[in-house]
């Protein structure tokens, strides 16, 4: 148990009107900080007024990106409660990005009581319209000042939040999605299968060049190869082949969502086949031609699931699902907001109430 000092913030901000959010622009009253020095492991745990913080621009972080994060949502239910969605999922990737980054990890217990202490101290961010939620930033960054390149001696950890609009104010639009044959996301022995800043880095390029030509997001390859399915954007992806749902395995490259852990364990239990394994774009657009790729979607805390509409591959465009929203696509999206919204039982004991 970590013993949290809360120090209430004194003036609070007005809350933004929940219609014109703009994804992760407005933060709330307050952030929860903890530091860490070799010797003295992980001390004062604190919930403090959300400021900004002095760095030397010799920080560690600065330079060589030794640093992580997650991503995760609190939610408002019908009743004015507010639960988070399996934040334990969270705690155990964070320790595992933290020993390939060599970042001291944090107890699960401890990762999960700071997100519900911060949250707790800023309930009333929550908003309570259809589709809103309270993001939830947890980081990790080196805090060594110096231009040596080792392992940092110094981190702080902390978590951020900021309030978010619905993703799909206008109901679920399906996304066109273009294939990255030139540059790769990550590769196996590399950081894929970790949230670290570095990873999204070396995306924005392949995502900018997507955009400009009228795409929402890239489909990623493999780094060695160039032929199997990786993610979509930050997503991970999945695809209904002829009733089996197709997902690539978490080879390394890949990270491990935990709304496509959530999905698979869904699709199973309505006894859907599920097979996790290398897919290639090939073998994609050859069902696609034969008629039997059904559905295909990507998977993130930010959208819950994103159909794709429209693959794009060299001079090759399929459509799916007639550039529309597949039946289990739906059903998987109805079925997780209503879980992590509090609309439908949770069966699955995956949604922890804060006090
Ligand atoms: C965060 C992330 C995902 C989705 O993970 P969730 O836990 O489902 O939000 C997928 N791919 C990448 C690259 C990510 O960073």
């Amino acid at each position: 148990m970590l013993d949290i000092k809360i120090t209430h913030a004194d003036h609070l901000k007005p809350h933004p009107d929940p219609d014109t959010l703009v994804f992760g622009k407005t933060f709330t009253d307050h952030m929860f900080l903890m530091d860490y020095h070799t010797g003295q492991g992980w001390h004062d745990p604190r919930v403090v007024p959300y400021a900004p913080l002095p760095f030397e621009l010799s920080c560690m972080v600065f330079h060589y990106a030794q640093e992580i994060f997650e991503g995760m949502k609190a939610y408002r239910t019908p009743d004015g409660k507010v639960q988070l969605f399996r934040p334990y999922e969270n705690a155990k990737r964070m320790a595992s990005s933290c020993l390939r980054m060599c970042i001291p990890e944090i107890p699960e217990d401890d990762f999960v009581q700071a997100v519900k202490a911060v949250v707790e101290a800023d309930r009333a961010w929550v908003p309570n319209k259809v589709g809103t939620s309270l993001y939830i930033r947890p980081f990790i960054i080196a805090t060594d000042n110096g231009l040596g390149v080792h392992a940092s001696h110094s981190y702080l950890f902390a978590v951020i939040c900021c309030p978010v609009g619905a993703y799909y104010p206008e109901g679920i639009d399906p996304v066109k999605i273009y294939v990255e044959d030139e540059d790769v996301r990550a590769v196996k022995g590399g950081t894929g299968f970790t949230k670290c800043g570095g990873n999204y880095a070396a995306s924005i390029r392949a995502g900018e060049r997507a955009e400009g030509q009228g795409f929402s997001q890239v489909l990623w390859l493999d780094g060695v190869h160039r032929k199997y399915i990786e993610e979509v954007g930050s997503m991970n992806v999945m695809f209904k082949i002829g009733g089996t749902v197709v997902t690539p395995e978490l080879s390394g490259s890949v990270l491990p969502g935990i709304t496509r852990k959530s999905c698979l364990e869904l699709i199973r239990s309505w006894g859907i086949p599920v097979e996790e394994r290398r897919i290639s774009v090939q073998e994609l657009f050859d069902a696609a031609q034969a008629g039997t790729l059904e559905e295909a979607w990507g998977t993130g805390t930010a959208a819950v699931v994103s159909p794709i509409g429209l693959l794009a591959w060299e001079d090759r465009k399929v459509e799916v699902s007639g550039g529309g929203i597949g039946a289990l696509t739906q059903k998987l999206y109805d079925t997780l907001t209503g879980i992590q919204w509090g609309t439908q039982p949770d069966p699955y004991g995956w949604t922890l109430p804060i006090e």
